[in-house]
């Protein structure tokens, strides 16, 4: 067993969000100008890759390698790049591809925007796990920030895009089943995704949609769904059984989880009994949940749209509604209390070992926290010589100081980064207005078509035809109307970036873990400790993917 799936054992998976769990195919490549560096071997890009994997809970799928191609001049010769794509788009479970850098996709934006479009129609997101990033200077990072200001901006637009063309689906159903079509990612345990293509009036490519079926592969006699139904309904609701107890029953009749693993986890089930899930039991679809700006907080919840019969329900929504009640029930009773919460922030993944590649893992001892690397205490050393504790406290202080330092820097470094951004954010808001006209424009002229119809029914003229084509059109409009919240990315100002390194502040000096992990989540990208040295290394997000989650203040 590797030393990640121990941590992941160990209680390391609790903390990752299980609505991030996707699978991926990695695109890796070496070009003609980098092949003599070895910072950019296959094998680099390889690890790197494996470690986002990991501490982003995504699960890679396949490798396609190409060695010795350069994204700018080979275009037509990168054979696998292209049995990638077309092999992603039928493919239902895959959500991501990653690359190592953004120019290993393609360098040509207009290229590489196309492609991703037509990705993002099938689900499927691009992400690149690495920029390179200077962390020895505070400038430096800066000014490698201004020169990624492309890259970043292209990944804004793909998701408002993206998030678009969602708001179109969720009103969209299967001809043929009447299911609701759903936004691509895994599939809610006892259901399976199943593509769809849909033979849309868009001219220039055939649509694929996944909807949600029962998942009817027989496992221990019984097929997967009818788990979920003894899960959801004997076990929770009529015995009242822990998550705990459940979680094991599973594990032990050799029922898969959804991400396929064997061993359930308390956290696992408990996911599958928020109130959001159990309504999909109960047949409801939920979309625009997700924050497209950043891609990780949930929106507000007035803003989710919730529709019925989007897929086939398991249970009943008293059931679902029951269910609910007796976790409610449990957390009124007072008098019981969790255990003190863990001081360490950069565990379970945030903080890894140059060396070995292992997380670095909590310890206490004779009263003072340190964080070490996993493998001293899981392999006693075993790949990774030094056994270096950094006392906990001082770690994270360190890597709050960076944050707030980047925040913080050079007024006049920081002033160009930010009018770059603007510059395109204000490109951006004038492609939305011109998509916006067109939006209206189309309504108007569906209204008038519409009229037109009416007219004519009302003078006789082939009334089956007539209403036909009415229904046709109001149909259009009405999904075209529903299209109303877009928000775009607002600009954003100096002093909003210096009140933010006043609340990294504000947070580090805090005793709330939760809150110290997703700020460091925010503003770093990496973090690895090099035990032969003594230092870690921060590679901060880029600027410009921080600043892009200011948004919401106009
Ligand atoms: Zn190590």
């Amino acid at each position: 067993m590797g030393l990640l799936e121990l941590l992941k054992n160990d209680g390391a998976e609790v903390i990752s969000d299980p609505v991030q769990v996707q699978r991926a195919y990695v695109y890796i490549r070496v070009s003609h100008e980098d092949s003599a560096d070895r910072r950019t071997s296959l094998e680099t890009q390889r690890r790197d890759t494996e470690r986002y994997a990991s501490r982003e809970g995504i699960e890679i799928l396949e490798w396609f390698e190409e060695p010795g191609k350069s994204a700018f001049k080979d275009a037509e010769k990168r054979v696998e790049f292209g049995r990638m794509i077309r092999q992603a788009k039928g493919d239902p479970r895959v959500s991501l591809i990653l690359v190592w850098k953004s120019d290993r996709f393609s360098r040509d934006r207009y290229q590489a925007a196309t492609i991703k479009g037509e990705l993002a129609a099938s689900g499927i997101r691009v992400v690149s796990v690495l920029e390179p990033y200077d962390s020895t200077t505070t400038s430096g990072i800066v000014l490698e920030s201004v020169t990624d200001a492309m890259n970043q901006i292209r990944s804004i637009e793909i998701g408002q895009v993206t998030h678009r063309s969602l708001l179109v689906n969720c009103e969209m159903r299967d001809a043929e089943s009447g299911w609701a079509y759903k936004n691509g990612g895994l599939a809610q345990f006892g259901y399976k995704n199943h593509r769809v293509y849909a033979d849309s009036y868009r001219k220039y490519q055939r649509i694929s949609h996944c909807i949600w079926l029962l998942d009817d592969e027989i496992i221990a006699g019984r097929p997967v769904h009818e788990w979920a139904h003894t899960m959801l309904i004997e076990w929770r609701l009529k015995e009242r059984a822990g998550p705990d107890v459940i979680a094991k029953r599973l594990t032990e009749a050799g029922v898969p989880t959804a991400r396929g693993r064997r061993a359930w986890s308390d956290s696992t089930v408990n996911y599958l009994l928020m109130p959001d899930k159990l309504l999909q039991y109960a047949g409801y679809g939920l979309w625009n949940r997700r924050d497209f700006r950043n891609g990780k907080q949930q929106k507000d919840r007035s803003q989710w749209k919730i529709i019925e019969n989007a897929h086939p329900a398991i249970i009943t929504q008293e059931e679902a509604e029951a269910i609910h009640a007796i976790r409610e029930g449990r957390k009124a009773r007072p008098g019981k209390r969790g255990p003190r919460p863990a001081p360490y922030v950069l565990t379970g993944g945030l903080l890894t070992c140059a060396k070995c590649g292992a997380n670095f893992i909590g310890r206490h001892m004779h009263g003072i926290d340190y964080y070490v690397c996993g493998s001293q205490i899981y392999r006693h050393g075993a790949d990774c010589s030094e056994g270096w504790y950094i006392r906990q406290e001082q770690a994270d202080k360190a890597v709050f100081d960076v944050i707030e330092n980047v925040l913080s820097s050079d007024p006049a470094l920081l002033k160009t980064t930010i009018r770059e951004y603007n510059n395109r954010i204000n490109a951006l808001v004038a492609m939305y207005k011109s998509a916006e006209a067109d939006r209206r424009t189309e309504i108007t002229a569906l209204d008038k078509e519409i009229e037109n119809l009416m007219g004519a029914l009302a003078n006789g003229i082939n009334p089956v035809a007539v209403r036909e084509a009415i229904n046709e059109r109001v149909a259009h409009r009405d999904r075209l109307q529903t299209i109303t919240d877009m928000k775009l990315p607002a600009k954003i100002t100096l002093k909003e970036v210096a009140s933010c390194a006043a609340e990294v502040r504000q947070i580090a000096e805090s005793r709330e873990t939760d809150r110290k992990r997703s700020a460091i989540r925010r503003y770093i990208a990496a973090l690895e400790a090099e035990p032969q040295n003594r230092t870690i290394r921060v590679l901060m997000q880029p600027l410009d993917s921080i600043l892009s989650t200011f948004g919401g203040s106009p």
